[in-house]
């Protein structure tokens, strides 16, 4: 069926390949048109559309401001936002970045398309890949899209299949959407941004990492040591109790420390417990996994699943729950919920 989107079209959903055809009209280079007035104005407006996919609200998509452009000028805008916010968290290497950008992404779009009608809607999906056979997808296809959905209600154990297909209630279609889109964002990212692109755009790659770590500060508060999840503990203990720590255990704590706000000399005054403490290598080691040495790569701490492929993951206390980040835990731990279970004291 043939569908007419119309120019606020490419505004709601940017990642159509329309959207993308509608910018490219002009048929101007990306570094011609980052030196034009309207090239500058758009890179403001990416380092503001990162920073909104970084705020609480950007998630659930109470911050976004209704009022679409309607006007050539606005449209365009906002469209090369897209693409250059993708371009700015390409060049600053983060994949909790990437992660924010593309959650905020998907959020965003399946706001608008909650409102149009069947036929605009069944199209849009189509363009991310998102085929629904009467209120069912195949059993392949269900396996990809809620790869990274952790509830137990999405495991394919507890789903009815039939034929070959994974029946969905219609909300479930429609969170199974927005994933998609997420999902497919997600593959695409990191773009392949010449080098000599990413150097120009430092200035603006600096703020967008500024705001990141600002707001992991805020969403973790000050650090404290008694939230920490028991593996990261388990790890400060053995530092502390003179033991060396593996390279992945030393990797992880030191995303860990660095993703909840500690600054890199805190983090090396940690390691002087270490009985083969060296400052220069620990610096290093402390600046290139926080982003600030090498290739500029900022680095998240491993997820659960990875921390137990390392042989990580302790679970000491039981406390974890249902937690797939160390990260997730700690900031628990810190809003007060999943506490650290109290030892009874000596009688
Ligand atoms: S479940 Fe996660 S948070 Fe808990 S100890 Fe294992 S890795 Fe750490």
């Amino acid at each position: 069926m043939r569908v007419s989107l119309d120019t606020r079209d490419f505004a709601k959903y940017p990642f159509l390949k329309e959207s993308q055809q509608f910018m490219l009209q002009n048929h101007e280079s990306v570094d011609t048109f980052l030196r034009s007035g309207p090239g500058k104005v758009a890179l403001k407006y990416a380092v503001e559309r990162i920073r909104r996919a970084l705020s609480p609200a950007g998630h659930t998509g109470e911050g976004e401001d209704p009022s679409l452009p309607s006007d050539n000028l606005g449209i365009r805008l906002e469209v090369s936002s897209y693409a250059l916010s993708r371009i700015l968290v390409s060049c600053a290497k983060d994949r909790a970045l990437i992660d924010r950008l593309t959650r905020f992404e998907a959020e965003r779009a399946f706001g608008f398309l909650e409102y149009e009608e069947e036929g605009k809607r069944g199209y849009i999906a189509r363009q991310v890949g998102f085929t629904l056979e009467k209120s069912a997808l195949s059993v392949s296809r269900y396996v990809e899209v809620t790869a990274g959905m952790r509830e137990e209600r999405w495991r394919l154990v507890n789903r009815e299949i039939h034929e070959g297909q994974v029946i969905l209630e219609s909300l479930e279609a429609e969170e199974l959407l927005k994933e998609q889109i997420r999902v497919t964002l997600h593959s695409q990212l990191p773009l392949d941004v010449p080098s000599a692109l990413c150097s120009d755009l430092v200035p603006y790659v600096i703020r967008v990492q500024e705001a990141f770590q600002q707001r992991m500060i805020e969403d973790y508060g000050e650090v404290d040591e008694s939230c920490f999840p028991p593996c990261m503990q388990a790890l400060v203990s053995a530092l502390s109790g003179g033991m060396n720590i593996t390279h992945s255990g030393r990797f992880a704590l030191t995303a860990f420390l660095h993703n909840i706000g500690m600054d890199s000399t805190q983090i090396v005054e940690l390691y002087c417990r270490a009985p083969d403490f060296d400052v220069g290598k620990t610096q290093y080691q402390v600046e290139h996994i926080s982003g600030r040495g090498g290739a500029g790569t900022e680095y998240t701490a491993p997820s659960c699943a990875a921390m137990r492929t390392l042989g990580l993951c302790t679970k000491a206390d039981g406390a974890c729950g249902k937690v797939n980040h160390p990260l997730n835990l700690y900031r628990n731990r810190k809003r007060g919920a999943g506490a650290p279970i109290q030892k009874k004291k000596e009688p």
